[in-house]
């Protein structure tokens, strides 16, 4: 009798991921990058592709891609060119995209990440730079496509992975440490959902113990980390059923739909070669000097591992706190600020870990999306430590604040949300509460210690909030 074993596969993943750059700029010419606008207002000859018009190569796109690639242990190609990648598509209006095939700007580098099993590095084949396309709107009730070029000629570069990851798992730990990386950079937001970062999943499967890699399919639209979890399980399976019935897996790329949650062919995969490459006589090579190099390389911002490291060492908060608030650029770089402007991190972290999380959870927004300034929570914290407003009202100012960046020191004033400090305004309003209140009163001097709870409740509300709870607990305690 045969026993037929179940076989074990193994999940082979690299990824193609394009971040579009945060120059004000165009890649080839002085257009606005601005997200938005009316359709077609961001253009000129270039990103059009008018006959006859020149691109020019913005510095600063250069310069973001190699400092992406110093930040990635990349290898810089200091002599680099731009080729032309042919093909038609209406988004395309020149018919060829300038992208880099033969020198791109950055190779051979990795990306240590970490997960449940351990640390790994994930391979950099290479990083290239490129020009985004336009975008094309399907109008359905006039039965007619239209294009808008805005985006066209946008700054794009795209980390070329190797076949490094197994897992979903792996394949989120690398985008999440690149997304982080490239925010630190300044160079990107790197927002899935606005496309500011897009990721092409390429993967194969292999029966484990195998040295050669299976054939693979790339993966495209996934716009959230869940997505691309999804379209991992669900392309796997497919492909290890394939095998299992004795059929191929044949490479093409693939539209993954996260609603129904399967995907489907769009495309069988092209080559190179189909593309007709060739160098783009419209731009000269680039030269990276050495000088120029090494500025980049000064000018790399401190990452999170050395951020944490130095936090332990300068503030005394908790290891949790370090950890989220240097997660994101924002949040520390909100950090520090503030704390430089009030020298109190124990308490600048309390806002941030409680409140801001709290808020950011509830309107679904990421720490990107902040909008108050250092200045107005340095503000805020001040009010609290001079007693002028407790830390009820705190809670509320908090919540104007992180909505407008509202000045909070203006607001306590306009809204007259100060505590009343002044003793006899207080001993007028406990007194009343105690003449109001006989049964609480008398309970309290029963030795129901709680009563006083009650009185000062009461004496809180007369004051519509605005006194020191405190001081009104020591005033009770004394007229009772
Ligand atoms: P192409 O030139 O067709 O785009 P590349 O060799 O540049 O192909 O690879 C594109 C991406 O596919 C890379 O991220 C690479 O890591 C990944 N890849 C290549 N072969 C495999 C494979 N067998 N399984 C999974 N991913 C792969
Ligand atoms: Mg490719
Ligand atoms: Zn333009």
């Amino acid at each position: 009798m045969v026993i037929k074993m179940a076989k074990q596969y193994e999940t082979v993943i690299g990824l193609e991921v394009h971040v579009e750059l945060a120059t004000k700029t165009k890649i080839f010419c002085g257009c606005s990058t601005a997200f938005g606008g009316a359709p077609n207002t961001h253009t000129c000859p270039v990103c059009t592709g008018m006959p006859g018009s020149l691109p020019v190569l913005n510095k600063k796109v250069l310069e973001y891609a190699v400092a992406v690639g110093l930040a990635t242990n990349c290898t810089i190609t200091q002599f680099c060119k731009f080729d032309r990648k042919n093909y038609f598509y209406p988004d395309n209006p020149q018919n060829y995209q300038i992208s880099q095939l033969y020198l791109p700007i950055c190779r051979n580098g990795s990306v240590e990440i970490e997960t449940e099993t351990g640390k790994k590095q994930v391979g950099i084949h290479e990083i290239h730079m490129e020009e985004d396309a336009g975008k094309l709107i399907h109008d359905e009730w006039e039965d007619c496509s239209l294009v808008d070029y805005n985006r066209s000629g946008v700054p794009l570069i795209e980390i070329v992975s190797e076949p490094d990851m197994r897992s979903a798992e792996e394949v989120i730990a690398y985008l999440e440490k690149l997304r982080m990386m490239i925010q630190y950079l300044g160079a990107s937001d790197c927002k899935l959902q606005e496309g500011s970062m897009r990721a092409d999943v390429n993967l194969s499967v292999r029966e484990a113990g195998t040295a050669e890699f299976g054939t693979r399919t790339e993966m495209k639209n996934l716009n959230s980390f869940r997505a691309i979890a999804n379209a991992i399980e669900g392309e796997r399976e497919r492909q290890i059923d394939l095998i299992e019935s004795g059929q191929k897996v044949v490479q093409e790329t693939r539209r993954w739909d996260d609603g129904k949650g399967e995907s489907y062919a769009m495309r069988s995969k092209e080559d190179a070669q189909d593309y007709r490459y060739f160098p783009d006589p419209d731009l000269v090579p680039v030269v990276v000097s050495d000088e120029w190099l090494a500025e980049i390389k000064a000018a790399q911002p401190e990452f999170r591992t050395e951020k944490m490291a130095r936090y332990k060492e300068e503030y005394d908060i908790p290891d949790y706190d370090i950890e989220i608030i240097t997660g994101t650029k924002r949040m520390a770089d909100l950090f520090e600020e503030t704390v430089k402007l009030c020298g109190q991190p124990k308490k600048v972290s309390n806002w941030l870990m409680v409140e801001t999380l709290r808020l950011l959870k509830e309107k679904e927004m990421e720490p990107e999306d902040i909008r108050f300034s250092p200045e107005h929570l340095a503000g805020l914290i001040r009010l609290t430590d001079e007693k002028v407003i407790n830390s009820t009202v705190a809670k509320e100012v908090f919540e104007v604040m992180f909505e407008n960046d509202t000045d909070p020191e203006k607001y306590v004033e306009e809204k007259g949300l100060k505590t009343v400090s002044d003793e006899g305004a207080l001993r007028k309003a406990v007194e009343d509460v105690i003449a109001a209140n006989p049964k609480s009163v008398e309970d309290y001097h029963n030795g129901k210690e709680k009563a006083i709870g009650f009185l000062v409740g009461q004496t809180m509300k007369a004051m519509k909030g605005k006194a020191e709870p405190g001081m009104v607990n020591r005033l009770l305690k004394e007229l009772l």
